[in-house]
């Protein structure tokens, strides 16, 4: 099959590599239809974090099972399915607290070990606890598929920082960052009601997605200025704020735009955080939540209301590549031409 093949920083590359198939009776192998290129992966193709040549890339696919090992009792041949962007055995006191991205047996896609989602097909360890049939409704209408397909990472992400903001239905809320991390951030927090939402950012065709999504107020300012405008507006700052760029400066700015008594939700991968501002959290009873999105645990509630038309998030798919697309894909992400790519392999 061929799947997408990390070489070196700005060098990823589509090749023939061996067919994904079943190693454990636990296992499911899917024929990936849709992936993306997602924002973390820059973290590798920026030479950020250190990767080996030869690994392969992708934790974003929907598709249809393929194949299931003996024990597989959830999914069969044929099935259209979702994965989180990890997988979970769906069995250990992790998934049952539902932070499956803890689980003890679980891990990512791609890598050294596992096939990535940029390619043909993947072979899903633990593939009852992982993967989550598409409904009907979701299945048999391209424009809910392609909806669905950002619940795989992002808006599952998105929603996981607004859940730890603590967004209430009439509240008011800050998102920090316009990446589509962000954009779903602002969606997730418009469907649980929030009344208020500013989004802070600066590209403007980004934050159209914003305001389409649900954002009332729009804040292109930086750093002190940013926080004043949020603090003014809001006569003393945000119920809930969601931190969805893993930078210092959004964590200061996230941190100062929340008001006394209120709570960040943060879901940037810190790759450079270096501190928090503890002594404003501690004196104004600000709390810090979140981290790595267990989407397996919100897959099902996230689809159900993609499949009643409520939910869609497919506007951050603002470029379609095919497989042989994605080195272009990854290209288009890193020049910031593109918010999130979408790796279509049924055309
Ligand atoms: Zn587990």
């Amino acid at each position: 099959m061929r799947a997408t093949v990390f070489h070196a920083p700005g060098d990823v590359r589509v090749e023939t590599v061996p067919d994904a198939a079943i190693a454990a009776p636990t296992d499911a192998v899917v024929r990936v239809e849709y992936a993306c290129v997602c924002g973390s992966d820059l973290w590798f193709y920026r030479g950020v974090n250190v990767w080996e040549p030869g690994w392969r890339t992708g934790h974003e696919f929907l598709g249809v099972v393929d194949s299931v090992g003996a024990e597989v009792t959830t999914v069969r041949p044929g099935d259209r399915v979702i994965a989180p962007f990890s997988f979970s055995d769906g069995a250990c006191e992790f998934c049952a607290k539902g932070v499956q991205t803890s689980c003890v047996n679980g891990g990512f896609w791609g890598g050294e070990s596992n096939d990535g989602g940029q390619g043909e097909a993947v072979r899903v360890p633990f593939a009852d606890g992982t993967l989550v049939v598409v409904p009907e409704a979701v299945s048999n209408d391209p424009a809910l598929l392609r909806a669905a397909v950002p619940l795989t990472d992002v808006m599952s992400t998105g929603h996981h920082a607004a859940v730890s903001a603590g967004v209430r239905r009439g509240g008011t809320v800050a998102v920090v960052g316009d990446g589509a991390v962000g954009l779903c951030g602002v969606l997730a927090a418009a469907r649980l009601g929030a009344e208020r939402i500013f989004a802070l950012g600066h590209h403007d065709d980004r934050l159209a997605i914003a305001k389409a999504f649900g954002a009332t107020d729009l804040v292109t300012a930086r750093g002190d200025e940013a926080v004043a405008a949020v603090l003014d507006a809001t006569r003393g700052g945000a119920d809930a704020v969601l931190e969805c760029v893993g930078a210092q400066s959004s964590m200061d700015l996230a941190i100062g735009v929340a008001r006394p008594g209120g709570r960040v939700g943060f879901v940037g991968v810190p790759a450079q955080v270096g501190s928090v501002d503890i002594r404003r959290m501690f004196s104004n009873n600000i709390g810090l939540h979140g981290g790595v999105a267990p989407a397996r645990a919100y897959l099902p509630e996230l689809l159900a209301d993609v499949a009643a038309g409520r939910l869609d998030p497919s506007p951050v798919l603002d470029l379609t590549v095919d497989l042989d697309g994605v080195p272009a894909g990854y290209a288009a992400m890193d020049g910031r031409t593109a918010t999130k790519v979408l790796v279509d392999l049924t055309r």
